[in-house]
């Protein structure tokens, strides 16, 4: 792995013998104890070892490699918006004769930074909107001075140079520092850092941090914090706030999540690693996860992406007290666990978003792992007389689907609360990926990883395939603000706050081929197959051989009927009776010109209930198995494509793909029953669909303006 060439050597410091580690531009001491350590022999250690070894993780390399790249990006974000900042205020003060201030302060609010809703519609809303971006005010009296460069270790950290226009302070608090590594890279690897505080809890930690501090002779940007990270946090002054808070915690972070929402400026980062995997993305802890993170966790194929959406929820519900509203710039779930880098505004008005970006699930987990999503809130938009939107909040309708999956007629399982809106900002991705190639690959040894991994995040947004004219559906909500300022091109646009995330998670082909018994569809002939019939789909990051769709799951169920009809068929007694295959299998097209014949649907339930009588292995699963099988005899008339047609408006009205122009024909035929849809396993179309979302994608967020840039318009991107 990329961590074994971590280069190592011996030296003297402080009459003491380290191994020095370089990570990053970082150097790294490493007592001679501490390699015991990591080799697995930690009984070797005596105790007074333990307490002055430093412990490095080089596992985490990757973590923390993309944190320095994640946290340039933003760095050089925030430069740019304070330069624009003071070029307005100059411009203002140059021609202050014309406006009244009233007037101007609104137009503050319209930056390149915010295109957010212009007007929401509230009480006290707008108000308070407008003084939310009332920034930062120059610092109170600092003792201090400019650089108080004295290491101390105290909790009082001296405010922040006064003129910000003059001297450019970015500052990150690493808080639960240990060995202070991310410290000591963020600030040798971060140029517009000004000051690094590492907090940790252990006096032994801060001794050593000291000491790597000296080494790399970074005594004047960083700060050692003795202390609870908590109560640091909480007794954060405004000016003393952090651009940026990183939580990087053993475990999880959730009992920091409420002061860090508290000790990061308006506007700036929070960086969450959350360790516990076990806890958020499997449901054998669920009543932890709850009592943890507020919401509970999914099963299946898209538990990790589920744990995401709860820790985001997590870290909304924090703010959100405090009228500070979140924005997803990247949500990643990496082996074991979870980094999410999350933007802080205060905004009364965007958090009264929040319901209706907060979603539960009905998750068929015993069944055929179909799902449904359920919003807790409602959105309605209307736009004003000059086309601004208005917002109305309001009750959501009760349950949008019954207690058993329609699908396969097992019972489903509520997830969450958890986060429904996007996970990522692409434009925060595409930054970092700009500065990929100027990198070097010595210093950043996981940049291919981060590159594959960033690059797939980028192309889970299904909106690069621009819709056509014949859908005016979701073309009327934007995915983000594709405005790109020339003149500040560091600025990562904000996102809609109405945006949610109508097709969440991921399928999994080899599941969905399990419950079938058929062999594995390709992934590129399943989405030749969707893309044949109008649906867009896109790989997912989290885990090979998946990938996101807008297709309803009646269609993708259909999909794979037609795949073993077509394809891959399999023998009649391969599907047991009473089980989620054989339900979706019985509405296959044949069948269901042979419901149409009253006697035979009636045999059907018979041989139904007799399997279900059969295989039930004791009382509770016996009822469950009749009761599901009484449920799909009601049902079953519905299947038919006569009376069919609810289930397909269910659904969300699908945008028809525009990849392929030769395709948008067949897009027509979204409100048909899936059974009369002409399904084509076209590996070449799959394909294709790939590379033009591809192509789209670096259209889309292609990151060095040309000449004359400006705001890109969608229909100018389609091919
Ligand atoms: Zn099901």
């Amino acid at each position: 792995m990329e961590t074994s060439t971590t280069p190592s050597t011996r030296v003297q410091y402080q009459d003491k013998e380290y191994n020095v580690i370089k990570e990053g531009l970082a150097h790294i001491l490493n007592p001679p104890a501490q390699e015991a350590a990591s080799k697995g022999t930690k009984r070797d250690l005596k105790e007074d070892d333990e307490s002055q070894s430093v412990f490095y993780n080089p596992i985490q390399q990757f973590n923390r490699d993309l944190s320095v790249l994640a946290i340039r990006a933003f760095g050089e974000h925030a430069v740019d918006v304070r330069k624009q900042k003071v070029d307005r205020r100059n411009k203002k003060s140059a021609g202050k004769n014309e406006k009244g201030p009233a007037g101007k302060r609104k137009r503050e609010d319209d930056t390149e930074e915010s295109p957010a809703p212009k007007r929401v519609e509230g009480e006290n809303g707008e108000k308070s909107e407008v003084e939310s971006e009332v920034t930062v005010q120059p610092a109170k009296e600092n003792p201090e001075g400019e650089n108080g460069s004295k290491p101390e270790t105290t909790a009082q950290q001296p405010a922040p140079a006064a003129e910000e226009k003059d001297s450019m302070v970015f500052t990150v608090l690493d808080a639960l520092s240990a060995t202070g590594l991310r410290a000591l890279r963020y600030a040798s690897e971060l140029p517009m850092v000004s000051k690094v505080v590492a907090n940790d809890l252990s006096s032994s930690a801060i001794k050593s941090m000291k000491t790597n501090i000296e080494y790399n002779k970074l005594e004047d940007r960083i700060k050692p914090n003795l202390g609870d990270a908590r109560v640091y946090m909480y007794g954060l002054s405004g000016v003393e706030k952090f651009d940026v808070i990183d939580l990087d915690p053993y475990g999880t972070a959730a009992p920091f999540l409420d002061a860090a929402v508290q000790g990061v400026k308006d506007g700036g980062l929070l960086c969450v690693t959350c360790t516990d995997a076990s806890i958020w993305a499997s449901t054998g802890y669920s009543e932890k996860s709850f009592s943890l993170y507020g919401g509970i966790p999914i099963k299946g194929h898209h538990s990790h992406e589920g744990g995401l959406r709860l820790i985001l929820n997590s870290v909304a519900m924090s703010a959100s007290k405090y009228g500070f509203a979140i924005e997803p710039l990247l949500s990643l779930s990496i082996d074991f666990y979870a980094r999410v880098f999350v933007r802080v505004y205060r905004s009364p008005a965007q958090v009264k978003f929040l319901g209706a970006n907060s979603m539960v699930v009905y998750n068929c987990d015993s069944g055929c792992g179909a799902w449904s999503t359920q919003p807790l809130a409602s959105l309605r938009k209307k736009l004003d007389r000059k086309g601004n939107p208005l917002y109305h909040h309001g009750l959501a309708q009760g349950p949008v689907s019954g207690s058993n999956c329609e699908h396969c007629g097992f019972k489903t399982h509520l997830a969450g609360p958890m986060w429904a809106g996007p996970l990522h900002n692409p434009h925060f991705i595409q930054k970092i990926l700009a500065t990929l190639p100027k990198l070097d690959s010595q210093t950043y040894q996981t940049i291919p990883r981060i590159e594959g991994m960033l690059t797939t995040a980028l192309e889970e947004d299904l909106d690069l395939t621009p819709p056509t004219t014949s859908s005016t559906t979701s073309s009327e909500t934007p995915k983000a603000d594709d405005t790109q300022s020339a003149e500040y091109p560091a600025i990562i646009p904000r996102q809609d706050p109405a945006l949610h995330e109508p097709h969440p998670f991921y399928l999994n082909l080899s599941a969905l081929s399990k419950v079938m018994h058929c062999s594995t569809v390709p992934l590129d002939e399943f989405r030749g197959a969707l893309h044949s019939i109008g649906y867009r789909s896109t790989r997912s990051h989290a885990k090979p051989n998946a990938m996101r769709t807008d297709a309803p799951f009646s269609v993708i169920w259909e999909v794979m009927r037609e795949w073993i009809r077509q394809e891959s068929p399999i023998k009649e007694t391969s599907l047991k009776p009473g089980t989620a295959g054989a339900v979706i299998m019985a509405k296959s097209r044949d069948n269901l010109r042979k419901l149409d014949d009253k006697d035979q649907w009636l045999s059907l339930l018979k041989t139904d209930l007799l399997a279900a009588v059969e295989s039930g292995r004791d009382i509770t699963d016996l009822v469950t198995k009749v009761e599901a099988s009484l449920y799909r005899s009601g049902s079953r008339q519905a299947w038919k494509p006569s009376a069919g047609s609810s289930e397909t408006q269910s659904e969300p009205q699908p945008q028809p793909s525009a990849e392929n122009e030769s395709q948008s024909s067949s897009a027509k035929d979204k409100s048909a029953h899936p059974s009369s849809l002409e399904i084509k396993f076209d590996p070449a179309l799959g394909r294709a669909a790939s590379a033009a979302h591809s192509k789209k994608r670096l259209v889309r967020y292609q990151i060095n303006p040309r000449a004359n840039w400006g705001p890109l318009n969608r229909a100018s991107v389609t091919q």
